[in-house]
C-alpha cells in the first residue's frame, strides 16, 4: 500500500447505488476496516480518490449538451453550502463529501460560450453572414498532406461485392446529400485512421456483416485540416476555433454548414479535410467541452495537448477517390464485432436547475 495513502471513506459508505459503483470502479484495495462505514469489504478511498468521485458524478454525471457545446448542471466548491435538490439517498451521501472535502454542491449557470454563444459560430448559422466566416476557415486552418505512407480506414456494412472495390468509393449519387460533409454535387470518402471510430460512424451492430478496405493514398494528397487547435488571441466567445470545435462536435443540425465548408476546401484546390469525430468523446472518454474555472481547456497553452487528445480525427475526401485513381485498396477484411465493452459512469437524478429553466424560456425547443 501505498505510505501516501491514508482512506477516509470506502464505496460501502454510500446509499446511491450509481455512486456506489462509480466508488468501486476509482477506490482501492485495501483489508483494512473503513475509517467511516467500519465494513472492511468496500474500495477504500483518500482524499484525492474522493475529490475525483465528487467531480465524476455531480459535475461530469449532470453535463447536458445544447444544440452546439455543453456544459454541466452543478459544480461543487469550498465556498458554497449545498443548494442543489437530491434524492433522499443522495443527501446522505452528500454529507460524507461535506465533512471529508469541506465542499458545497451548487447549480452551475455556464458562461455563455459554453452553450453556444459564439460569434463566428453564431455567424454560421446565419446565412448572410456564412460564406465570409468560411472564407476564414480554409484560409485560417493549416493544409496538412496525407503521404503514400499513411493508411486510412473505411468500413462497409453488407456490401453487395465484397472483394470490389468499387464498393469502398464513396456513395453513389442516389445516396448523396445525407452525410456530414457530402451534397448532391460533391461526393465524400469518409474514412479514418482509427478504426474503433469507423465502427462508431457506421452504427455497426452485432448482426451487421461488416469489411474494413485499408486505403492509401496514390500520390501526397493536400487537406485541409479542421481538427487542428487554431492558435488565436481570442476569448471563447471571439474564438473560430471554439465555433469549429462545436460545429463538428453537434449532430445533424450542424450538416449544412460543414457541406458549405467543405466545398469551400474543394474550391480551394484541397483534395478533402481532416475533422473531429462526432464520437470523439465517446471514443476517449473526455469530458465535453471541459473548463477549468469556466476557461476552455482549448485556450489554456499548457493545456492544448490534453485537450488535443479529446479529438479523433476524421477524413473526408472530395470526390471518388478510388475510381478516379487517388487512393488505392491496399487490402480488404471482414471485420468481426466480437465483444463489446462499454465504460459506464453515473451522475444523479436532479430537480430542473434554474439555468436549465432559464435556457427553456429562452429557447423553447430545448
Ligand atoms: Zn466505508
Amino acid at each position: 500500500m501505498n505510505p501516501e495513502f491514508e482512506a477516509k471513506l470506502c464505496s460501502e459508505c454510500f446509499h446511491d447505488q450509481g455512486l456506489r459503483l462509480d466508488a468501486a470502479l476509482g477506490g482501492f484495495d485495501d483489508p483494512a476496516e473503513c475509517p467511516n462505514c467500519h465494513k472492511a469489504e468496500g474500495k477504500k478511498l483518500d482524499l484525492p480518490h474522493i475529490e475525483e468521485l465528487a467531480h465524476r458524478f455531480f459535475v461530469r454525471g449532470t453535463v447536458f449538451r445544447t444544440d452546439y457545446g455543453g456544459a454541466p448542471l452543478v459544480q461543487f466548491n469550498q465556498h458554497q453550502e449545498t443548494s442543489i435538490d437530491l434524492t433522499p439517498q443522495l443527501a446522505e451521501d452528500v454529507k460524507l463529501f461535506e465533512k471529508t472535502l469541506g465542499i458545497g454542491f451548487f447549480y452551475y449557470g455556464p458562461r455563455l460560450w459554453m452553450v453556444g454563444e459564439v460569434t463566428p459560430l453564431n455567424e454560421l448559422l446565419d446565412e448572410a453572414t456564412r460564406a465570409a466566416v468560411i472564407q476564414r476557415v480554409v484560409t485560417e486552418y493549416p493544409a496538412v498532406p496525407f503521404k503514400t505512407a499513411d493508411v486510412l480506414y473505411r468500413i462497409r456494412l453488407a456490401p453487395q461485392e465484397p472483394g470490389a472495390h468499387h464498393e469502398y468509393d464513396s456513395p453513389p449519387d442516389q445516396f448523396l446529400g445525407q452525410g456530414r460533409l457530402d451534397s448532391s454535387d460533391l461526393p465524400i470518402l469518409y474514412g479514418s485512421q482509427d478504426i474503433e471510430v469507423c465502427v462508431h460512424e457506421c452504427r455497426t451492430t452485432v448482426d451487421d456483416e461488416a469489411y474494413l478496405a485499408t486505403l492509401k493514398p496514390t500520390r501526397d494528397l493536400r487537406l485541409l485540416d479542421l481538427s487542428a487547435l487554431l492558435d488565436e488571441d481570442a476569448t471563447e466567445f471571439e474564438s473560430l476555433d471554439m465555433a469549429l470545435h462545436m460545429l463538428f462536435l453537434a449532430a445533424r443540425h450542424a450538416y449544412p454548414i460543414t457541406r458549405e465548408i467543405a466545398k469551400a476546401a474543394k474550391a480551394q484546390g484541397f483534395d478533402g479535410v481532416i475533422y473531429p469525430s462526432y464520437f470523439s468523446f465517446a471514443r476517449t472518454g473526455a469530458m465535453p467541452f471541459e473548463t477549468v474555472y469556466g476557461i476552455s481547456i482549448r485556450r489554456i497553452k499548457e493545456l492544448r495537448a490534453h485537450a488535443m487528445s479529446h479529438v479523433v480525427p476524421n477524413i473526408g475526401l472530395f470526390g471518388r477517390p478510388i475510381g478516379d485513381g487517388l487512393l488505392r485498396v491496399d487490402c480488404l477484411n471482414k471485420i468481426i464485432l466480437n465483444r463489446v465493452v462499454y465504460d459506464l459512469r453515473f451522475g444523479p437524478v436532479l430537480g430542473q436547475s434554474p439555468f436549465l429553466q432559464d435556457l427553456g424560456e429562452e429557447y423553447p425547443d430545448l
